[in-house]
């Protein structure tokens, strides 16, 4: 059996629905697309769904995608999809991802004027060949190209828990180098920002065409776009663009600011210097009048030299940093360090990969305190949800477990699942009996903003939750936060004195950065949680905490900083 990913395999699917579109099929195109969406979102491996002959279980797979599953998953290929890619140029495919472009329009490019690429029809477009087809005119031409340069803009953003690994990776290569002196990830993935267009990064070193050779040459890297002594451009897996510079020592500061942005910090700042006659660039903070460098080799510099406190990367946005870094107002950010539990993991008993025990011993090897085990209920059958007497067996198990561990305490909770009028698929009598009910939303999520806030608020009321989990449901480049008025949300939770959750899976990020930054005007505590899978999933705590660090948030407003007694105490334990 072959080993390929949820995504992976959703990928295929949607590429069937384009391939299909371009055929002009009626119809199907639509249930692979609604069968990928499925399986993209899956929280267990669709191989378990294989093996136990319940592929049709999926939403949206009938018997015919099943048998397509089936052949991915035991050969890693699709011969069907192979015969439909033969029938296209590849980018043609790529071309369906410009906004009004329907598959009759580009088949005609196609047949008509042979344009087979998102270059070729810009071309074409700008040469005014398109307004000679019929039922085309200039008009179709310049709607063409503006939605052409916005699809090359917001082309790929790929999500940052993919990336960081990668760019850390690669930047650790570098730094082993015995002829690198320093080196820095820059951008926005050094800001942290949920998602990222590309890397860069920077380095200095006495010897960089060697550095150039090396790191053109090292195994993750797919192609090379482009080779310089100063500057290369390379591919890494699913098209992700890697810039690497290197830098003078003397103004290694200056550039890391300079491509560490954002833009809109950027602009403040050289603001701020052109204030003082002076000039602030990836060069250096320089004096126009005597043409010397104030400053250059260290960020932390020339953030002094221009009268601030050092501002951290995750809080260069632009949304009052500056201001405070003027006042000596900046927040003390929540460290990673800080983080003393976990208040959200799954398990095998139901969407989990790994035991209790597994879990347990990896959050006491990462010094935790304390580990909510907190797997699905019931109404979220995909998932394996636990009925009430799973939940009160799994009680007993995990505190025989309680008592075996000695450094870490572990808490029986559940993820309840939030049905549309607002109530837990959990009895009371069971709720009560818990440590730790977080309460979610896994499904109706298309409903008016009234009805969804209305739906949680009923849901913070019930008397046993703690926390509300995921709060925005917000899924990164598949689906948008549902309607819901946040503020509402963040007063109830004020009143009732209920955590709200950070939610650290990758893909969630939720709340996100912006949220947290608004939290800040209401009294509640938020919990950064990972909702852990698996046991390396324990890991994406170190979003969450970027994630709050964005939304300026201290370890004062975040519940899992506590002490475990502190933690009993807030939660009536
Ligand atoms: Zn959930
Ligand atoms: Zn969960």
């Amino acid at each position: 059996m072959s080993h390929v990913s949820n995504k992976k395999i959703a990928n295929l699917l949607f590429e069937i629905a384009d391939l299909l579109e371009l055929k002009g099929v009626q119809f199907k195109p639509r249930a692979y697309r609604r069968a990928a969406q499925n399986i993209s979102t899956l929280s267990k491996d669709i191989k378990r769904f294989y093996e136990e002959k319940k592929l049709q279980d999926i939403e949206g797979v009938g018997e015919s995608i099943a048998e397509k599953l089936e052949e991915i998953i035991e050969t890693g290929d699709l011969e069907y999809l192979n015969d439909l890619r033969k029938d296209f140029p590849e980018g043609l495919q790529e071309m369906m991802n410009i906004q009004g472009l329907g598959p009759k329009s580009l088949m005609k490019f196609y047949e008509e004027l042979g344009l087979d690429s998102v270059d070729h029809l810009e071309e074409a477009a700008k040469n005014g060949e398109i307004r000679k087809l019929e039922g085309f005119g200039k008009t179709s031409e310049k709607n063409i190209l503006e939605n052409l340069e916005r699809y090359r803009k917001y082309k790929k953003r790929f999500i940052l828990g993919e990336i960081l690994p990668i760019a850390k990776n690669l930047e650790k290569q570098l730094s082993n180098h015995e002829d690198v002196k320093r080196v820095n990830l820059a951008g926005s993935i050094r800001r942290r920002k949920e998602t990222i267009g590309d890397v860069d990064i920077l380095a200095v070193s006495s010897n960089p065409k060697k550095i150039m050779d090396y790191f053109t040459n090292l195994p993750e890297i797919e192609r090379v776009v482009s080779k310089g002594i100063t500057k290369s451009t390379v591919i890494a897996q699913e098209n992700l663009h890697i810039d690497l510079r290197v830098i003078e020592e003397e103004s290694f500061g200056s550039a890391l600011q300079y491509f560490t942005g954002s833009k809109e910090h950027n602009i403040e700042l050289r603001t701020l210097a052109s204030d003082k006659e002076w000039k602030l660039s990836e060069y250096g903070l320089i004096d126009m009048k005597t043409t010397k460098t104030i400053a250059g080799k260290e960020e932390k510099e020339i953030y002094n030299s221009l009268g601030l406190d050092y501002i951290v990367p995750e809080l260069r946005e632009n949304r009052g940093e500056i201001q405070a870094a003027k006042s000596g107002d900046l927040p003390d950010l929540i460290k990673k360090g800080d983080i003393v539990g976990d208040l959200h993991v799954h398990t095998n008993w139901s969407d989990g990969s790994q035991s209790i025990d597994e879990i347990v011993q990896t959050a006491q090897n990462m010094g935790y305190k304390y580990l909510a085990i907190c797997d699905h209920a019931k109404s979220l059958q995909i998932a394996d949800g636990l009925n009430d007497s799973e939940i009160k067996k799994q009680m007993s198990e995990i505190s025989k477990l309680d008592k075996i561990y000695k450094s870490i305490t572990v808490f029986s909770g559940i993820e309840a699942n939030i049905d549309k009028k607002g109530k837990l698929d959990v009895r009371k009598n069971i709720l009560k009996d818990l440590d730790i009910v977080i309460g979610s939303i896994h499904s109706g999520f298309k409903l008016s903003e009234k009805e969804m806030t209305n739906r949680i608020v009923n849901a913070m009321h019930n008397d046993y939750i703690t926390l509300l989990g995921h709060p925005t449901g917000r899924l990164l480049n598949q689906r948008e936060s549902y309607n819901l008025d946040l503020n509402k949300i963040f007063e109830i939770a004020e009143k009732l004195e209920l955590v709200l959750e950070l939610n650290a899976y990758p893909q969630r990020l939720d709340l996100n950065d912006i949220n947290c930054f608004n939290s800040r005007d209401y009294n509640f505590l938020i919990s950064i949680n990972t909702d852990a899978h698996t046991k390396d999933g324990l890991k994406n705590m170190d979003l969450g905490v970027s994630t709050a660090r964005r939304g300026w948030l201290d370890k004062g407003k975040v519940l899992n900083t506590k002490s475990l007694e502190d933690l009993k105490k807030h939660l009536n334990l």
